[in-house]
């Protein structure tokens, strides 16, 4: 009897260990492992795709057209976000080390209008948005209680503010850098809504 209910109990944790696995690839870039699925097992070799870090990096240096300077691209960046997220939506939310998110689409936005004015009326801007949206009932705004999009508009506030160079390299490395500087960590994972999936 109780030698049974050890055999339950066994193939029950077994079960669980099995659904909690994941499925990993490799980033084609950097090569450190990414998970692909929350099921599943094991590495997936054929898959090829890049790490969030890699990715938002690839996106933003590859968006920049031909002969176009760093400060433009955040310009027409800013311009696109403002009607929607214009980028691939795996890298649209960006995780940090201690868990911030960051929502690419508010940090171009206000990157573009830190640029065009100064970081503070970006933040300021950004906030507004915020309790626009909270006082129409819509989900995202919270203004009071410090969500990603007030953090995502003050990242990109301060990046067109401090860490923007217009004559430094590719947009991605240096949207990458600033979020890294941020005191959160570096960047552990991209993916196209909040919560991961
Ligand atoms: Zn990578």
């Amino acid at each position: 009897m109780k030698r049974a209910l050890c055999l339950v109990l066994a193939a029950a944790a077994l079960a669980a260990t099995i659904s909690l696995a994941e499925t990993h690839g490799i980033c084609r870039v950097c090569g450190e492992w990414v998970v692909l699925t929350k099921d599943g097992a094991g590495l997936n070799r054929d898959w090829s795709g890049t790490c969030g870090r890699c990715g938002l990096r690839e996106y933003l240096n590859g968006t920049a057209a031909e002969g176009e300077d760093p400060d433009a691209t955040v310009d027409r960046l800013g311009d696109e976000s403002r009607k929607g997220w214009p980028g691939p939506e795996e890298v649209r939310y960006v995780r940090l080390e201690d868990g911030t998110l960051i929502d690419m689409r508010h940090f171009l936005a206000a990157a573009d209008v830190g640029q065009d004015h100064n970081h503070a009326l970006a933040e300021i801007l950004g906030w507004m948005v915020e309790v626009a949206q909270w006082v129409s009932g819509q989900e995202s705004g919270a203004p009071l209680g410090g969500n990603e999009d007030l953090e995502s508009n003050r990242a990109g506030a301060l990046f067109a503010d401090d860490d923007l160079d217009a004559d430094g390299g590719g947009v991605g490395d240096q949207v990458v850098d600033s979020l890294e500087s941020l005191g959160h960590g570096r960047i552990t994972g991209a993916s196209g809504s909040k919560d991961g999936d």
